[in-house]
């Protein structure tokens, strides 16, 4: 079975913040204009990638040279909880 990819209407949080270390991009955007903007059945990676078509390197990706655009709370809050331990345990050191 295909894993259901996560949607707006899955975001927990009122604000989703995006950020690139790479390129500087960051931004901050409420959730629930998102879901009135595109729909609650938007893929959240959709939305990410439509945000990163504006980063070089997230359009011309090249080895050791790749958009780092994300949003740091995806990872807490989807992810397995022994791998979510491990990411904080990396970002402690
Ligand atoms: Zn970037």
């Amino acid at each position: 079975m295909p894993e259901k990819l996560k949607t707006l209407a899955d975001f927990t949080l009122s604000h989703m913040h995006l950020n690139c270390s790479h390129c500087g991009r960051r931004g901050r955007y409420d959730v629930a204009r998102l879901i009135e903007a595109h729909g609650a059945e938007m893929p959240i990676r959709d939305f990410i990638d439509t945000i990163g078509q504006s980063c070089h390197r997230w359009t011309h990706p090249a080895d050791h040279q790749r958009c780092g655009l994300g949003c740091d709370a995806l990872i807490y809050m989807f992810m397995p909880k022994p791998a979510a331990d491990g990411y904080a345990e990396q970002m402690a050191q």
